[in-house]
């Protein structure tokens, strides 16, 4: 078993945390109040060849891999979670693509997707189906060359900023999986939501009315698009959830090294309170466990594995890393006492951020009923 980083992953990981630290750092605060999408940093980003990071060299990408992509994330998470979240969802689109688009697909819309000229979004749930996505009820009726595609679909990651989304619809009995572009008559952008964290990162309604779709636009085989999305939800999604988790878990237990360290009561540190080192020791346990079950999943992607092989692999790391960020946040407020909440620590922010993980890529109980089914099998 070899459990170290190759000379680029280390590289890379030394190169994020300085992007993050100098680029996201000073602007956390900001980003967060005015909830606004940040083209200017994730454009950044796609010049260091983070967008396009599981992308074919020939498609404007840097092909490093899954376990690299779970550093940037991480490390991005670490200092500020939405943009980690950018890369969850931002690349479920770039995935389906890469894995089930036809060539004349991908020459259009993935180089730009990499590049971040374009960003993507990707459209499963609705009110009828998050969970059980069958209960969808959009449909996509093939008229000539062309489908014509009725429905709503809710909670979608980067819905009003993507210039194409993926989406799943219902054809008769079959789904099939689409891309469609801003601007197409009949594609109208929804209400966005008034979500708790994840701030400047929207999420946004989706409405279809008689909206015509060319039939070039189908991605994958047809009757396979629920399984197409389902694979990119897994590989990207659940992952993706499960990293940002990570990083925004770390962000705040290393914040909390620092000040037991620096906050001194009855004339010494605080961290020489045992009462507080148990809880840092807790974080640090739990911390570290989140990280080898997320980046044994990547690997495993790395080593070419199917996220039907990994489902439990996949889903450990998700429901684990989830529930570690959210307990590591809360012990980070309780070390940090009155200051745990204000904004300047940002400890209370990546709780928030944390939050709405739980339902981002499936729920913590699906990944359970995942795990279940897998040991009664
Ligand atoms: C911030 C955020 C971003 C999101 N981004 C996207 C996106 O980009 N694209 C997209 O398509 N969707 C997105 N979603 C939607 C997300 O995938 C769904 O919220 C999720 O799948 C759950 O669906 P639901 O909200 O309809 O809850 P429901 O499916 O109605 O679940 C309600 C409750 O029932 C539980 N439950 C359901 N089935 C079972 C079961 N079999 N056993 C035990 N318990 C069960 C659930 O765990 C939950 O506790 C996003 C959600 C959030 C919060």
């Amino acid at each position: 078993m070899d459990f170290s980083f190759t000379r680029q992953q280390e590289m890379l990981t030394n190169m994020v945390r300085n992007f993050a630290e100098q680029d996201l750092a000073p602007n956390a605060l900001s980003l967060d109040e005015k909830g606004e999408f940040p083209y200017d940093i994730i454009k950044k980003m796609a010049k260091l060849g983070l967008v396009g990071i599981l992308s074919p060299k020939e498609y404007g990408g840097t092909e490093m891999g899954h376990v690299a992509r779970m550093i940037a994330i991480e490390e991005v998470s670490r200092i500020y979670p939405p943009v980690g979240f950018f890369f969850q969802a931002g690349q479920l689109g770039i995935y389906m693509l890469q894995l089930f688009g036809t060539d004349e697909q991908k020459k259009k819309w993935l180089m730009p997707l990499c590049k971040a000229e374009k960003v993507s979004c990707t459209a499963v749930t609705e009110q009828t189906g998050g969970s059980d996505p069958s209960g969808m009820q959009t449909t996509a009726k093939l008229v000539g060359d062309e489908y014509i595609v009725n429905g709503r679909k809710v909670f979608i990651t980067l819905g009003g900023v993507a210039d194409i989304c993926c989406f799943v619809a219902k054809t008769d009995d079959k789904f099939n999986a689409f891309f469609v572009e801003k601007g197409t008559p009949g594609y109208v952008i929804g209400r966005k939501e008034n979500h708790t964290g994840m701030r400047c990162i929207p999420v946004n309604e989706l409405i279809f009315t008689d909206c015509k779709i060319p039939k070039s636009n189908l991605v994958g085989q047809e009757g396979r698009g629920l399984i197409a999305a389902l694979t990119a939800i897994a590989g990207i999604g659940r992952t993706g959830a499960a990293g940002i988790a990570l990083g925004a878990g770390r962000g705040s237990y290393e914040a909390a090294v620092k000040f037991a360290k620096e906050r001194e009561l009855y004339g010494k540190p605080i961290i020489n309170l045992q009462g507080l080192q148990f809880m840092l020791a807790d974080m640090n346990v739990e911390i570290e466990a989140a990280k080898w079950l997320c980046y044994y999943a990547e690997w495993l992607l790395d080593q070419g594995k199917s996220t039907r092989e990994i489902s439990s692999e996949i889903s450990r790391a998700k429901v684990f890393s989830c529930e570690v960020a959210i307990r590591t946040n809360i012990k980070a407020i309780q070390i940090l006492g009155g200051y745990g909440t204000t904004a300047e620590y940002h400890v209370v922010r990546r709780l928030k951020d944390s939050i709405e993980l739980l339902s981002a890529g499936g729920t913590q109980e699906i990944m359970r009923v995942t795990i279940g089914r897998n040991i009664m099998a």
